[in-house]
Protein backbone atom coordinates (compact mmCIF):
# COMPACT_ATOMS: atom_id res chain seq x y z
CA UNK A 1 0.00 0.00 0.00
CA UNK A 2 1.30 3.27 -1.01
CA UNK A 3 2.03 5.38 2.35
CA UNK A 4 0.05 8.55 2.57
CA UNK A 5 2.18 11.46 3.43
CA UNK A 6 -0.55 14.54 2.45
CA UNK A 7 -2.91 15.62 3.46
CA UNK A 8 -4.41 16.36 0.39
CA UNK A 9 -4.08 12.41 -0.27
CA UNK A 10 -5.75 11.97 2.73
CA UNK A 11 -9.00 13.95 1.79
CA UNK A 12 -8.88 12.54 -1.56
CA UNK A 13 -9.19 8.95 0.01
CA UNK A 14 -12.18 10.18 2.48
CA UNK A 15 -13.91 10.71 -0.89
CA UNK A 16 -13.08 7.57 -2.52
CA UNK A 17 -12.77 4.72 0.38
CA UNK A 18 -16.38 4.16 1.88
CA UNK A 19 -15.04 2.34 4.38
CA UNK A 20 -12.79 5.31 5.49
CA UNK A 21 -15.03 7.88 4.60
CA UNK A 22 -17.98 5.92 6.66
CA UNK A 23 -15.58 5.79 9.39
CA UNK A 24 -14.81 9.14 9.73
CA UNK A 25 -18.61 10.76 9.61
CA UNK A 26 -19.37 8.31 12.04
CA UNK A 27 -16.89 9.34 14.51
CA UNK A 28 -17.87 12.57 13.69
CA UNK A 29 -21.14 11.78 15.03
CA UNK A 30 -19.87 10.64 17.45
CA UNK A 31 -18.27 13.33 18.89
CA UNK A 32 -21.15 15.39 18.29
CA UNK A 33 -23.18 13.04 20.46
CA UNK A 34 -20.57 12.32 23.48
CA UNK A 35 -20.39 16.50 23.43
CA UNK A 36 -23.77 16.51 24.05
CA UNK A 37 -23.97 14.49 26.58
CA UNK A 38 -21.72 16.32 28.18
CA UNK A 39 -22.90 19.80 27.83
CA UNK A 40 -26.06 18.27 29.13
CA UNK A 41 -24.59 17.86 32.38
CA UNK A 42 -26.71 14.96 33.06
CA UNK A 43 -24.75 12.28 34.86
CA UNK A 44 -24.30 9.29 32.33
CA UNK A 45 -25.83 7.09 34.99
CA UNK A 46 -28.41 8.98 34.74
CA UNK A 47 -28.85 9.05 31.21
CA UNK A 48 -28.67 5.19 30.70
CA UNK A 49 -31.52 4.63 33.19
CA UNK A 50 -33.72 6.90 31.24
CA UNK A 51 -32.90 5.16 28.22
CA UNK A 52 -33.64 1.73 29.87
CA UNK A 53 -30.27 1.00 29.12
CA UNK A 54 -27.20 -0.54 30.58
CA UNK A 55 -24.32 2.32 31.56
CA UNK A 56 -22.27 -0.38 28.71
CA UNK A 57 -24.69 0.08 26.18
CA UNK A 58 -24.58 3.91 26.40
CA UNK A 59 -21.18 4.19 26.77
CA UNK A 60 -20.53 1.64 23.51
CA UNK A 61 -22.57 4.08 21.84
CA UNK A 62 -20.87 6.93 23.02
CA UNK A 63 -17.53 5.76 22.39
CA UNK A 64 -17.09 2.37 20.84
CA UNK A 65 -16.71 1.47 16.63
CA UNK A 66 -19.98 -0.10 15.69
CA UNK A 67 -22.51 2.04 13.56
CA UNK A 68 -24.46 4.25 15.39
CA UNK A 69 -28.16 3.85 13.77
CA UNK A 70 -30.50 6.87 13.55
CA UNK A 71 -32.58 5.47 16.34
CA UNK A 72 -29.59 5.77 18.84
CA UNK A 73 -29.10 8.78 18.11
CA UNK A 74 -33.01 9.85 18.15
CA UNK A 75 -32.76 8.56 21.72
CA UNK A 76 -29.69 9.76 22.79
CA UNK A 77 -30.79 13.75 21.77
CA UNK A 78 -34.74 12.74 23.17
CA UNK A 79 -33.42 11.64 26.57
CA UNK A 80 -31.07 15.18 26.77
CA UNK A 81 -34.08 17.15 25.36
CA UNK A 82 -32.34 17.73 22.36
CA UNK A 83 -33.11 17.64 18.02
CA UNK A 84 -31.21 16.40 15.65
CA UNK A 85 -30.88 16.94 11.55
CA UNK A 86 -29.15 15.11 8.85
CA UNK A 87 -28.24 18.18 6.39
CA UNK A 88 -27.59 16.47 3.22
CA UNK A 89 -24.47 18.80 1.67
CA UNK A 90 -21.40 18.67 -1.40
CA UNK A 91 -18.63 17.69 -0.11
CA UNK A 92 -16.54 20.48 0.57
CA UNK A 93 -13.46 21.23 -2.24
CA UNK A 94 -10.59 21.19 0.60
CA UNK A 95 -7.75 22.69 -1.32
CA UNK A 96 -5.14 21.48 0.89
CA UNK A 97 -1.46 21.97 -0.28
CA UNK A 98 0.98 21.59 1.65
CA UNK A 99 3.31 24.08 3.67
CA UNK A 100 2.50 26.78 5.31
CA UNK A 101 -0.60 28.49 3.74
CA UNK A 102 -2.58 31.66 4.43
CA UNK A 103 -6.31 31.16 5.53
CA UNK A 104 -9.18 33.76 4.42
CA UNK A 105 -9.73 36.23 7.46
CA UNK A 106 -12.45 38.47 7.49
CA UNK A 107 -11.85 39.93 10.65
CA UNK A 108 -8.93 41.50 11.04
CA UNK A 109 -7.47 40.95 14.69
CA UNK A 110 -4.70 43.20 16.63
CA UNK A 111 -2.32 40.63 17.87
CA UNK A 112 -1.90 40.82 21.72
CA UNK A 113 1.55 40.45 22.57
CA UNK A 114 2.65 43.59 20.81
CA UNK A 115 -0.56 45.55 20.07
CA UNK A 116 0.46 46.82 16.82
CA UNK A 117 0.35 44.29 14.34
CA UNK A 118 -2.61 41.87 13.10
CA UNK A 119 -3.02 38.36 13.18
CA UNK A 120 -3.43 36.12 10.30
CA UNK A 121 -3.79 32.85 10.46
CA UNK A 122 -2.16 30.38 8.53
CA UNK A 123 -2.12 26.18 8.05
CA UNK A 124 0.88 24.47 8.10
CA UNK A 125 1.32 20.68 7.39
CA UNK A 126 3.06 18.90 10.05
CA UNK A 127 4.49 15.40 9.87
CA UNK A 128 3.75 13.00 12.65
CA UNK A 129 4.45 9.29 12.89
CA UNK A 130 1.99 6.97 14.11
CA UNK A 131 3.19 3.28 14.25
CA UNK A 132 5.60 3.92 11.77
CA UNK A 133 4.19 5.50 9.48
CA UNK A 134 4.54 8.65 8.74
CA UNK A 135 1.27 11.69 8.28
CA UNK A 136 1.04 14.96 7.47
CA UNK A 137 -1.45 16.66 9.58
CA UNK A 138 -3.01 20.36 9.35
CA UNK A 139 -1.92 22.36 12.16
CA UNK A 140 -4.15 26.27 12.34
CA UNK A 141 -2.18 29.18 14.15
CA UNK A 142 -2.32 32.60 13.78
CA UNK A 143 1.10 34.58 13.42
CA UNK A 144 1.36 38.38 14.02
CA UNK A 145 2.41 40.06 11.13
CA UNK A 146 4.73 42.53 13.07
CA UNK A 147 6.54 40.67 15.65
CA UNK A 148 6.26 37.61 14.61
CA UNK A 149 4.32 35.72 17.94
CA UNK A 150 2.66 32.65 16.95
CA UNK A 151 -0.79 31.91 19.30
CA UNK A 152 -3.51 29.38 19.02
CA UNK A 153 -7.01 30.48 19.32
CA UNK A 154 -9.52 28.12 20.82
CA UNK A 155 -11.64 27.00 17.58
CA UNK A 156 -8.17 26.93 15.84
CA UNK A 157 -6.94 24.01 18.82
CA UNK A 158 -9.75 22.43 18.00
CA UNK A 159 -9.72 21.85 14.69
CA UNK A 160 -5.91 20.63 15.47
CA UNK A 161 -7.29 18.13 17.89
CA UNK A 162 -10.07 16.79 15.62
CA UNK A 163 -7.70 17.09 12.34
CA UNK A 164 -5.24 14.50 14.84
CA UNK A 165 -8.02 12.15 15.41
CA UNK A 166 -8.85 12.10 11.69
CA UNK A 167 -5.21 10.73 11.13
CA UNK A 168 -5.34 8.31 14.24
CA UNK A 169 -8.46 6.84 13.06
CA UNK A 170 -7.08 6.58 9.26
CA UNK A 171 -3.21 5.29 10.87
CA UNK A 172 -5.80 2.59 12.82
CA UNK A 173 -7.35 1.40 9.44
CA UNK A 174 -4.33 0.99 8.23
CA UNK A 175 -2.18 -0.22 10.76
CA UNK A 176 -0.54 -3.78 10.20
CA UNK A 177 -2.71 -6.90 11.75
CA UNK A 178 -1.59 -7.48 14.60
CA UNK A 179 -1.85 -11.63 14.47
CA UNK A 180 -0.37 -11.71 10.39
CA UNK A 181 2.69 -11.17 9.29
CA UNK A 182 3.80 -8.26 7.79
CA UNK A 183 5.84 -8.54 4.08
CA UNK A 184 8.07 -5.07 5.11
ZN1 LIG B 1 2.57 41.29 17.41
Amino acid sequence: MQPITSIAALWQEATTDPEFGFALKAQDVRVDLAAAVARSEMPKSQLAAQLGWTSDRLEKALTGSADLSLQTIFAITRALGLDFNVAITTPDATSATDGKTKEKTDASEICPACGLGHLERYIEREQVEINGQSWRIPLQFSECDACGAELTHAEQSRANVEAMKKIELKAKMHAPKQSGSDPN
